[in-house]
């Protein structure tokens, strides 16, 4: 099922679901390293909405994505999530933060400029649409 998706999707869900894991933890438990009811749900969404990504390979960071595809209610619990794990998944994940931080400099394929953060590499990897 899962498997199926693009390795930029699935990097991108083990991200989401990672943040999840870490905010999860801290707010909803704090034992093992289950999700709780809410969390699971919240987890099988974003997988479900990232399925259905129309940019797939070419989807930037969800953060920079000009589409808002998720329902208002999950939108508002993934973007406390994002806030509130964002900063800690460079201790908990580095690699897949790094990694995330690198897919975060790709530009989505429609209109819709947005600042991007001061690295400097991987330039020449920037698709003009
Ligand atoms: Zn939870």
């Amino acid at each position: 099922m899962k498997d199926s998706l693009p390795p930029r999707l699935a990097r991108e869900l083990a991200t989401i679901t990672a943040m999840i894991g870490i905010h999860c933890r801290d707010h909803h438990h704090g034992e093992g390293r289950q999700l709780c009811p809410q969390c699971r749900e919240l987890a099988a969404y974003a997988a479900k909405r990232l399925a259905k990504c129309p940019f797939q390979q070419k989807k930037p960071t969800c953060g920079n994505c000009p589409v808002h595809c998720y329902a208002p209610r999950y939108r508002i619990e993934v973007r406390s999530v994002m806030r509130y794990a964002g900063s800690r998944m460079i201790w908990a994940h580095p690699l897949m933060a790094l990694r995330h931080l690198l897919d975060g400099r790709r530009r989505a394929p429609v209109a819709g400029q947005r600042h991007h953060n001061g690295l400097s590499i991987r330039d020449k990897n920037r698709t003009k649409p």
